[in-house]
């Protein structure tokens, strides 16, 4: 049987092409994500892509989605949690309720997916998850919540790789920089000439950068890769300092 898939918030943006570059990898995708159907205007026209309406911040929406991965294809090879949300301000800007929101989705979210993924992956002896965190873990100014978030995904992803390792499950992070999506779209055209002009490699990463990378550690020859974080960020992770 092929390899099979779950991409939260696959929609759109990154996880989309992760869901693109999995298909065509012959793996069969459950896409899940709080959007109705797949978003892009390109859809996945393909038997292998299957649509599942998931909240990752509500537990029943997720045991929902892993009941019928059990019931449909009885093995689950590959988690990848993608969805994530940003609410940027300055920490004396922030309303306590966008710090919130931000830790329950890209966080505690993230942790409920990987707690059911872990239960069915240990009873079967083998799986993968790819956590896509974000350069931002860093430190961004005005992403208090979103740093934090992000930073709290690859702690996790650590501790999931001690955890799980003797059971053939490799848990990995990948955080990419400045990708070109809705989210970064929305930018005013001079905050993100700003943010281009500030990359080592002087342009803007494509979600198919970020897909390769979770195509690599989903991969069953990265047996030996576990609780490590793989930077899809033109350079910018390096330094700061570009003089
Ligand atoms: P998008 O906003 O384009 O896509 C994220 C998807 O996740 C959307 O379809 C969104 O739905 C969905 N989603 C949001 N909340 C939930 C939820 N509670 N349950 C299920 N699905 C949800 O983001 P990107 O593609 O740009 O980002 C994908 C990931 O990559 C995120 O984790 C992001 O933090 C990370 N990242 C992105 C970078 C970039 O430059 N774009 C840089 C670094 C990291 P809806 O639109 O309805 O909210």
């Amino acid at each position: 049987m092929k390899n099979v898939a779950i991409v939260t918030g696959g929609a759109r943006g990154i996880g989309l092409a992760i869901t693109k570059r999995l298909i065509e990898s012959n793996y069969i995708v459950i896409v899940s994500d709080i959007l109705e159907g797949l978003v892009d205007t390109e859809k996945i026209e393909n038997s292998d892509c299957h649509y599942f309406k998931c909240d990752i911040t509500k537990k029943n929406d997720i045991i929902q989605l892993f009941n019928f991965v059990k019931a449909t294809f009885d093995k689950i090879d590959l988690l990848v949690n993608n969805a994530g949300i940003i609410k940027d301000n300055m920490i004396w800007n922030m309303p306590e309720e966008d710090f919130d929101k931000v830790i329950d989705v890209n966080l505690k979210g993230t942790w409920l997916m990987c707690k059911q993924a872990a239960i069915m992956m240990k009873a079967q002896n083998f799986g993968r998850i790819v956590n896509i965190s974000s350069r931002a873990w860093l430190g961004n100014k005005g992403q208090s919540n979103y740093s934090a978030s992000k930073a709290g995904v690859i702690g996790l992803t650590r501790v999931l790789a001690l955890e799980l390792g003797k059971y053939n499950i490799c848990v990995n992070a990948v955080a990419p920089g400045l990708i070109n999506t809705p989210l970064t779209q929305n930018l005013k055209p001079d905050v993100l000439e700003s943010l281009i002009n500030a990359q080592p490699t002087n342009n803007i990463g494509q979600p198919e950068d970020v897909a390769n990378a979770v195509m690599f550690l989903g991969s069953e020859i990265t047996k030996f890769i576990t609780g490590q974080v793989i930077y899809v960020d033109g350079g910018k992770s390096i330094s700061s300092n570009m003089f």
